[in-house]
């Protein structure tokens, strides 16, 4: 038997789901919140945001986290933290597990957002922790003077990089192509620091060491050529995975796993809707989830108003 019930439960407590929070907290709906990590999700390992309107000099991941928890929780927003297993669907109702908990609700907004994805080469899952990292803002403290790589070419390897230009020797991106995916301002920044070397064309082939990372072999994907490099730390941003798999099936998705939805943040189950990076679009930003998680709050108090 379910042991609370809510107008609407939000899934997730990135910008997306905090902005969906504050919408229908502050339509007067009864409202939770249910994040398994931190409050903020990708934006608390985020550094410095500055591309998000209204900070001229740019703000910390952590302080535009806490900001937006606080506004929401202001409307009565109720969070919890508890990892969601499962969503069910009985005439109309929905029941999400999450903790060894049951809820009811009439509408799930699903703003459970996306995971850095695993490269899957030898070395990987064996040295995680130990010199391989997903997460520069929580391990560059480690790799001080040292020797690292930086895996991807796109928006999260070079702001990563960057980020760790203040604390590492020297940096390797290795990129499987000969042209970088990422935005053109953090290019410009990425090929005028001094600490940032180029592999280009290249993937990794095996991660080497004893009780840590010592070396990386490198394959040149022009010349098949493999060459062992000497890191101390390989940082991967290889590209995102959305945590959608909990659905198991229930509500459409793309081939990569990401929810589809309208205009209107509605999914192809009536009273589920979804926003943020967990969803198909095509910009992955700040400033799009809360445009996103505003606009779901709101379809699915107009759901709400209907089905009474
Ligand atoms: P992404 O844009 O998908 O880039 C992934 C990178 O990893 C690409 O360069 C890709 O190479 C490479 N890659 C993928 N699979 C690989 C493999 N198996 N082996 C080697 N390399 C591989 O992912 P992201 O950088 O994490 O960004 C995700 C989203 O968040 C994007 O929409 C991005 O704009 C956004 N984001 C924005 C900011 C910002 O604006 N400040 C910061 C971070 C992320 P190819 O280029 O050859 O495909």
């Amino acid at each position: 038997m379910p042991e609370s019930y809510y107008d609407i439960i939000i899934l997730g407590g990135g910008p997306a789901g905090l902005t969906a929070g504050l919408y229908a907290a502050r339509a007067r709906l009864h409202v939770l919140l249910i994040e398994a990590g931190l409050l903020g999700g990708q934006m608390t390992v985020t550094e410095v945001i500055e591309n998000y309107p209204g900070f001229p000099e740019g703000i910390t991941g952590d302080q535009l986290s806490r900001w937006m928890e606080e506004q929401a929780r202001r409307f009565g927003l109720e969070i919890v933290s508890q990892e969601v297993t499962e969503v069910k669907v009985d005439r109309g109702l929905k029941f999400v597990r999450a903790g060894g908990s049951t809820y009811e609700c009439k509408a799930v907004i699903v703003c459970t957002g996306a995971e850095y994805q695993k490269l899957g080469v030898p070395g990987e899952a064996e040295f995680t922790g130990k010199g391989v990292s997903y997460c520069a803002t929580c391990d560059a403290a480690f790799f001080r003077d040292s020797r690292i790589a930086v895996i991807g070419g796109g928006d999260s390897a070079l702001t990563e990089a960057l980020f760790l230009t203040k604390f590492v020797k020297e940096l390797t991106i290795i990129h499987r192509r000969d042209a970088l995916r990422a935005t053109k301002i953090y290019q410009e920044r990425a090929f005028a620091s001094p600490k940032i070397k180029f592999l280009w064309s290249s993937t990794v082939h095996e991660i080497k060491g004893d009780q840590v990372v010592r070396s990386v072999l490198v394959k040149n994907l022009k010349t098949s050529e493999i060459t062992e490099h000497l890191f101390e730390g390989v940082f991967m941003f290889v590209g995102l995975t959305p945590r959608t798999q909990f659905l198991k099936g229930m509500v459409e998705v793309d081939p990569g796993g990401y929810i589809i939805t309208n205009m209107a943040g509605e999914t192809s189950v009536p009273g589920i809707f979804a926003a943020g990076d967990c969803t198909k679009k095509l910009l992955r930003q700040v400033a799009t989830a809360v445009g996103e998680g505003a606009t779901a709050a709101f379809s699915a108090e107009k759901y709400l108003e209907e089905s009474e």
